[in-house]
């Protein structure tokens, strides 16, 4: 996977350097009932300089906006009884359709804990995607006729349910964002993250050298860079085999 990664990644830069980096940032769109919650995981460190080099475009956009009635109203009981709200058709139809006057999604995606398992595999294919919609639930989901007809991709972040589609979404962003060309500021340090080449990352040390005693490594002061390569190599795998022996081989 990391080569493919890096084939595509380095197909786009090279073939298109200056529009890729200029002119087209990539365009993610959330809808989401509660757009506060998604104020500050853009607005600070790797996805702010992703922003600011207009790499990466986020836009959240209040779903109340096309609610039903004056009350805002974007919920309603489910059908067949029961506690919990359902997230109507209506206004989603509408948000999702309004949206997609001004742009072409690739996909539209739904976060949803009974979605596909998020993983770097799937980060790394949406972030070779121009324009992505995510949409974010709340209560106890939105109505399925939403999913059938509109949704393309539905993606959840791990066996567990959190209250809101909006801590998913940022997770996801986030991911795909720090893969983009350029947003790092060294390009290639993501395609050394841990699950790329299905490979956990080598532990790391910074200074002091021996901090109460606990030594550094000596072969990473060695200053040969052969030998530390190999040595992370060695680490890596050791570390995939006791704790991930599941992705070493997949
Ligand atoms: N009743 C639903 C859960 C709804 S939770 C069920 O049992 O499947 C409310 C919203 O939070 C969902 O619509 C979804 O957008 C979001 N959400 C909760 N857990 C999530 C997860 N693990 N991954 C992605 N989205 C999740």
């Amino acid at each position: 996977m990391r080569t493919d990664l890096i084939n595509s990644h380095i197909r786009t830069s090279a073939h298109s350097h200056i529009s890729f980096f200029y002119l087209c940032p990539m365009h993610i769109d959330i809808i989401s009932v509660l757009p506060e919650l998604l104020e500050s995981p853009f607005a600070h460190s790797i996805l702010k300089r992703a922003k600011e080099k207009n790499l990466l475009e986020v836009r959240v956009h209040p779903l109340r906006q096309w609610a039903i009635n004056e009350y805002g109203q974007v919920d309603d009981y489910q059908y067949g009884g029961g506690a919990g709200m359902v997230m109507m058709c209506e206004p989603l139809a509408k948000a999702i359709e309004s949206l997609s006057e001004k742009t072409t999604y690739d996909e539209i995606i739904y976060m949803t804990p009974d979605g596909e398992l998020f993983n770097q595999k799937t980060a790394n294919h949406f972030s070779l995607k121009n324009n992505l919609l995510i949409i974010c639930g709340h209560y106890k989901g939105i109505d399925e006729r939403i999913r059938e007809h509109f949704i393309t991709k539905e993606i959840s972040i791990g066996d567990y349910v959190l209250s809101g589609g909006e801590l998913p979404a940022a997770v996801l962003v986030d991911a795909i964002g720090r893969l983009i060309p350029g947003v790092l500021n060294d390009e290639t340090s993501a395609l050394f993250d841990s699950f790329q080449d299905n490979l956990l990352a080598p532990p790391v040390y910074t200074r002091p050298a021996d901090f109460r005693g606990w030594k550094v490594p000596e072969i990473l002061l060695s200053g040969d860079p052969r030998k530390i390569e190999e040595w992370r190599n060695e680490q890596s795998q050791i570390r995939t085999s006791k704790r991930r022996p599941d992705i070493q081989h997949e």
